[in-house]
This record gives C-alpha cells, structure tokens and sequence, in this order.
C-alpha cells in the first residue's frame, strides 16, 4: 500500500502509536478540531480532521484558528441559511469542504446554493439510494455551469481524475478508498471504511497489522471485491457506468437503469472534460 492513510478516532492512546503517518482524525464536537490536529501533528503528518455533527451547520461556531486545518465536515443539514451567510467570510477563509445526506433532498438545493457561494461542499452517501434525477441536475450544474462556483464532490474528484481505460473509486473523498486508507477502531482494531468499523467488521485485531496489510488475505479479498460484479450477471456487470460507479449503489438502488444513466453521463463529462485540456495550448509562462 503505497502512501498509506490512516483514519482513525481523537485518542491519544491510539495517536500515541503512530509514528510519521499521514492520519485523518475523527472527532465528533468542533471544540476538537485544534486539539486532534495539534495531538496528530505531534509525531505524524495531519492529512484531515474529519468533524461529524448531528446539528445543522448553521449551529456551528467556525474559529479563525481552524484556517490551519484541513477539514471535512459532515452535518445533516444547512440549517439556517442567514446565519450560515453570516458566517461566509469566515467559512470562505478555511479549508473546508461541507458534507450533506445525499438523502435529503434539501441537500442538493443547500449544495448549490453554498457552491454559488465559494464554499466547496459535497453530497455524502449513508446507505440509501439517492434521486438519481437531481443528482443528475447537481452534477450537471458542478461540471457545466459557467457561472463561478466552489468544486462540489463527488462530481469534482471524478471529474478531474477520470482515467478513459481503468476504474475510478470516489471512495478517496470519503476516506474509504482502501486501497489508501486504513481506519482504525477505538480499540485499536483494523478496519477499511467507517462503516466497516460502525458494524464492527475488521480485517486485522491489532494496529501492528498494519506493517504487512497488504500481504493478508483478508485485506487482498476486500480491495479485489470489485470483481464479484463480473460473477454474477447482475446489473452491475453489464452497466455503462460501472467505471465511475464500481457497483457502490447496487445494494440500495432498485432501478438500475437510473443510476446506470447517471454514471455514464458523468463518465461523458469527464471524458469531455478530458478532451477541453487535451486541446488546450500550453503557452510559455513569463
Ligand atoms: S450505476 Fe448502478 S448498475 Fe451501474 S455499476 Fe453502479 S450500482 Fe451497478
């Protein structure tokens, strides 16, 4: 596993085990935000604090000191948009990107809206099947809008790293592609995504592990998981999309046809995106 990432929860007795990793820290008040980056920076390199809240965004209170750290913030909602526009000289000094439910449908308004605004956001996917129509609607806003707006993920990291002959995993932007990130347990377990550890689902007991993941089976048969789509002869296997997709809503969506347009459209963005830089001159630089 070549520039490994670790993610795991503000503990000191967990972060007192690394030594110069990239992590990501979990934390679950915004209180936090200055302690876990100043406790990882100690002896491993910050690559984000992950701040998950169950309040809308406009309850949070955003700190000039946060501008120092590289921050993902899940909340369920906007919430107030006064206050939130109140607080955008400070939201627009961070280097923040805001998470939203893919679920609510408010989301994909509130997404836009922040978007217009300059701040970088993103819809977060929990398990259920998104309206595959206004994701459709968000994407083309992010990808086609000429008005000037802030990257809006998952859309901005496929777009930009879409590769014509090979698989995209947006995983990366929730910190679950594990094929780079490893997420550690409260106990000091291994697991490979946030819902792996959520349902208590580890592919190693100890932090240790971690030296050799890459040799053990366990790890092998979930980073080639992929591949049980070509098995069986499901949807999956015969969908347009897949590249950009990887299967990730087989479970939660019924209609296929849905989410199999929305996929190669984004795939066609991407590869007119793609063709837009091909064709653009590079000019010497003063
Ligand atoms: S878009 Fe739908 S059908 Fe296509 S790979 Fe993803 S889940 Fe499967």
């Amino acid at each position: 596993m070549t520039n490994r990432i670790l993610v795991c929860p503000f503990d000191e007795s967990i972060i007192n085990t690394l030594h110069h990793e990239a992590v990501v820290v979990t934390i679950n008040d915004p209180r936090d935000v200055v302690p876990a980056a100043a406790e990882v920076r100690k002896s491993n390199m910050l690559h984000a604090v992950s701040l998950h809240i169950s309040l809308p965004l406009s309850f949070i209170h955003f700190e000039r000191e946060w501008a120092e750290v590289p921050l993902a913030l899940y909340a369920p909602s906007m919430g107030d948009f006064k206050t939130v526009a109140d607080m955008l000289p400070i939201l627009r000094m961070l280097n923040i990107r805001i998470f939203l439910p893919a679920d609510k449908k408010e989301s994909y308004t509130s997404a836009r809206i922040l978007s217009s605004l300059k701040v970088p956001v993103g819809l977060s996917f929990n398990g259920s099947s998104p309206d595959w129509e206004t994701m459709s609607d968000l994407m083309h806003f992010a990808v086609y809008s000429r008005v000037e707006h802030a990257p809006i993920e998952p859309f901005d990291y496929l777009i930009n790293n879409y590769r014509i002959n090979d698989r995209t995993d947006f995983d990366s932007v929730y910190f679950n592609d594990s094929s780079r990130y490893l997420h550690i347990s409260k106990e000091g377990r291994v697991g490979l995504s946030f819902n792996d550890i959520a349902e208590d689902q580890y592919i190693a007991d100890s932090i240790a592990d971690i030296q050799d993941i890459e040799n053990m089976p366990e790890y092998r048969n979930n980073v080639d998981k992929w591949q049980e789509h070509f098995h069986r002869s499901d949807g999956c296997a015969y969908c347009g999309g897949w590249r950009a997709c990887l299967g990730k809503f087989f479970e939660v969506t019924e209609d296929r046809k849905a989410c199999g347009k929305f996929f190669t459209e984004v795939m066609e963005a991407a590869e007119n995106n793609k063709k837009i830089h091909g064709q653009r001159r590079e000019l010497w630089q003063p």
